[in-house]
């Protein structure tokens, strides 16, 4: 790997400099008027996927395109694909950037701008490790798909509605993701599990209009009333949920597992301060770790009912609302979750009240076996370019479509994060470091090394 390691360095600063051009489109999904922008992101990359002499195509959506690469077939070869994308959140708040969102500064060794980890930098380092495979070697040694969408911030819809079509085209032997963050400086890591969710809205009918609380209290049931204690009987004493069948499918902790979790650094005390908490609370017989990446959730996300104004008013409200929701784990199905909810609220509901159930979103989350090829050759891959073997880590937030993805094409998924964890991803002053940007392309171009080589 010598002569490419040589070409990464000597290439280096145009590799940032390509980098700066594509942040400096403020290509936000969410945003019709950068529609304008949204486009030049995915031409600029369909283009730089023809300089590099693959094959690419922007895919024309009911939203914003997709950019399809593949590079020249090796015949006997693996193939890896590649997911990530070149839409960005909004910049908002604009007066809290130090240097301008669409203006990529460096400063103390940080690229600033918006995008520049989440996730244009983290995805471009996969384009320019393939570009120095092909400059030094004339081919890769294995077969690269990049599928890079413009719409995962505002939920990936025409993605999903693209793979239901391209499992085929799209067929690979694994995942490539880097859209995340290392375990910490000097720590990198390999994501091998998602938690899943389900979500939901709690509707709570009462009487026919607010009543007043001193000429009706103690005759009819108060909604507000009514909904906290449903919300609470949810779960027992032990933070165990209590909806029937819900633990049924909860793929266990292997003993492996733990003890990998239990080796990570990490300090509950610093954690506790870091939040502004005084004490811990979760099911019983997991550590923290195991709860927050690896165990289910319930979380009231919202509740509303009744007088919220200044002062007193009694009154004895008509209606109740409350959000809440379950982080899954591999294999809890959202839909199996919801026929269970809806067999508790008929127990739980008082009389006198009606509760109406609505399903906003759920999917299903992702477990990638420790056992599996492809983690080990990222893990060799990761350690060259790093300088230390990674750590195994789960988490906890769902991406729904690296599970659509996985369920499509059938392959295990490598997220590789090279950012930070305070890279200020959704806020202003996002960064990436430009260190970590260099050692996530070395650690790349060897990926596609140690994947081909995978039997
Ligand atoms: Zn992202």
């Amino acid at each position: 790997m010598t002569d490419i390691d040589q070409y990464l360095r000597l290439h280096g600063e145009r590799f940032e400099a390509e980098l700066c051009d594509l942040l400096r489109i403020a290509s936000v999904s969410a945003q019709p008027e950068c529609r304008a922008e949204i486009l030049r992101a995915a031409d600029w990359l369909d283009a730089r996927f023809r300089r590099l002499g693959f094959r690419s195509e922007i895919v024309a959506t009911e939203g914003c395109p997709l950019v399809v690469a593949e590079s020249p077939h090796v015949e006997g070869a693996p193939t890896a694909l590649v997911y990530g994308h070149y839409d960005v959140q909004p910049a908002d708040p604009l007066d809290r950037w130090t240097s301008p969102p669409f203006e990529p500064t460096r400063r103390g060794g940080n690229l600033y701008a918006r995008g520049a980890t989440d996730d244009k930098g983290q995805m471009l380092t996969h384009l320019l490790s393939a570009e120095a495979w092909v400059e030094c070697r004339g081919a890769l040694p294995l077969n690269l798909k990049y599928v890079i969408e413009g719409e995962e911030e505002v939920g990936s819809r025409s993605l999903e509605t693209y793979l239901a079509g391209q499992a085929d085209r799209l067929a690979t032997d694994c995942i490539v993701i880097s859209d995340g963050a290392q375990f910490a400086p000097g720590i990198p890591a390999i994501c091998y599990g998602l938690r899943g969710i389900a979500y939901y809205e709690l509707r709570v009918a009462g009487p026919n209009r607010d009543l007043h609380s001193g000429s009706f209290g103690g005759s009819v049931t108060n909604p507000a009333g009514a909904l906290a204690k449903v919300l609470a009987g949810m779960t027992d004493n032990q933070g165990r949920v209590t909806i029937p069948g819900f633990y049924d499918d909860v793929a266990p902790l292997s003993d492996q597992e733990r003890r990998l979790l239990a080796e990570l650094p990490f300090d509950e005390t610093e954690y506790l301060l870091q939040l502004g908490v005084t004490g811990t609370w979760g099911e019983e017989g997991y550590t923290l770790l195991e709860r927050r990446w690896a165990r289910p959730a319930y979380d009231v996300c919202g509740l509303w009912s009744g007088y919220q104004g200044e002062g007193a008013k009694t009154i004895l409200p008509a209606t109740a609302h409350a959000k809440f929701s379950f982080r899954l784990v591999p294999n809890q199905d959202p839909h199996k979750i919801t026929q269970g909810i809806k067999w508790l609220l008929t127990e739980l509901c008082p009389p006198g009240i009606e509760l109406e159930l609505v399903d906003l979103h759920g999917s299903p989350g992702l477990l990638v076996s420790l056992e599996s090829p492809y983690v080990d050759a990222a893990a060799r891959a990761i350690e060259q370019a790093f300088g230390r073997r990674p750590v195994l880590t789960r988490e906890g937030g769902s991406i729904p479509i690296v599970a659509t993805l996985h369920e499509t094409l059938r392959a295990d998924v490598l997220l590789l994060g090279w950012g930070q964890n305070d890279d200020n991803t959704p806020a202003p002053d996002e960064k990436l470091s430009l260190a970590d940007f260099h050692r996530g392309i070395r650690a790349s171009a060897r990926l596609w090394q140690e994947l081909a080589h995978v039997p």
